[in-house]
């Protein structure tokens, strides 16, 4: 059991030195991980598997229905804000290079994507109404 609380705390550690985190999290964080690492353990794999089951996030997979996940720490939101990439120390424009979208994505999840351009056709037809 020692060993999965020492690799536990190594990736909380690492979590920690990117997020804020309050002492509640990282105990919990801690005995999540351990807890899955001896279920992996006990399955007679070795412990490869830190992420989240599916294992590393790919971009092109973080865009759902109704949420966006950070590839960073994994985290799911309704949209990516600068202030939580700037906690990664990345601007808008550093993450989309790094998750490979494309410039002027909006990072939002797919409901608010049809949202946005919606009320965007919106003010449009407005504009024109207008002239
Ligand atoms: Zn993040």
């Amino acid at each position: 059991m020692k060993n999965y609380f020492t690799e536990a705390l190594e990736i909380v550690r690492a979590q920690a030195s990117v997020r804020t985190m309050t002492e509640e999290d990282i105990v919990s964080m801690v005995m999540k991980l351990a807890e899955k690492f001896r279920v992996i353990g006990d399955a007679g794999g070795n412990a490869v598997a830190l992420e989240d089951s599916d294992g590393p996030i790919d971009p092109r997979k973080a865009i759902k229905e109704k949420s966006i996940t950070c590839v960073i720490c994994g985290k799911s939101f309704k949209l990516i804000t600068k202030k939580h990439l700037a906690s990664h120390g990345l601007t808008v424009e550093e993450y989309r290079k790094h998750c490979d979208y494309k410039k002027g994505m909006p990072l939002v999840c797919k409901f608010l994507q049809r949202e946005r351009r919606k009320k965007m056709q919106d003010m449009r037809l407005w504009e024109r109404r207008k002239i």
